[in-house]
């Protein structure tokens, strides 16, 4: 059998990390979905008390810190979403609670990037949220910054820019699971992996760009992420 010859092997997408040459190579990226009670409010989402929960994206979906995202196809409604997110470092299964924290490798800044218009179709519905939230380009992520540096960050202003003006505003003490919740929680259903990314969900004041805008994520303690929207892809 000759299939596959031609066909060269993927590389595996990797996050730079403050500080280091070195590089972490990206397995999956996990993320929640209503971890903020304002945010929830916003997308007018059901009942505020059932559960947050997770979603995947691709793993070659990650882009880097100062990339131009070029604005999808598919969409016309395509928004930010400002999220802390968490590395882990050593894997596992049904991790307790009191032992998570041990499981991350490090933080670093990211924005969900969502079609919002297909989302909020393929939930009415009743349909996979792939191609509201797993599309090209959807999860820029800052530089990692190890916890042996920078610790656990349990609180602290989350904030997102765009042109300048601030959009989102929240606290990390604000998540309805916390990082120790949410990785017992994920670790109940999945087998975390060194290398899996988690994107621990948005606060309030998620919105639309357009070609030429300018985002500033940033996350008290962990650091900074800009991308820039490029034109419109066909
Ligand atoms: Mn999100």
């Amino acid at each position: 059998m000759s299939v596959g010859l031609n066909i060269p092997v993927v590389p595996t997408p990797t996050l730079a990390i403050a500080g280091s040459a070195d590089r972490f190579p990206v397995r999956r990226i996990y993320c929640v979905g209503r971890n903020y009670v304002d945010h929830i409010r916003e997308m007018k989402e059901g009942d505020e008390r059932d559960p947050p929960f997770f979603f995947q994206k691709p793993s070659d979906a990650v882009v880097p810190d100062g990339a131009t995202i070029p604005y999808p196809p598919d969409t016309a409604d395509f928004q930010f979403e400002i999220e802390l997110v968490v590395a882990i470092g050593a894997g596992g299964r049904n991790i307790p609670l009191a032992q998570a924290l041990d499981h991350v490798f490090g933080y670093t800044v990211g924005i969900d990037l969502t079609r919002r218009d297909q989302q909020r179709d393929m939930r009415e519905k009743m349909l996979p949220w792939e191609r509201g939230k797993a599309f090209d380009a959807s999860a820029p992520c800052g530089a990692l910054l190890p916890a042996a540096q920078v610790g656990h960050p349990g609180k602290g202003a989350i904030t997102l820019d765009v042109n300048g003006a601030e959009k989102q505003r929240g606290d990390l003490s604000q998540m309805i699971w916390n990082v120790p919740e949410i990785i017992a929680n994920l670790s109940a259903s999945y087998t975390l992996a060194p290398g899996d990314l988690i994107m621990t969900g948005t606060p309030a004041g998620v919105g639309p760009v357009v070609p030429g805008d300018r985002i500033l994520g940033r996350v008290e303690g962990v650091g900074a992420l800009t991308i820039t929207i490029g034109p419109r892809e066909s």
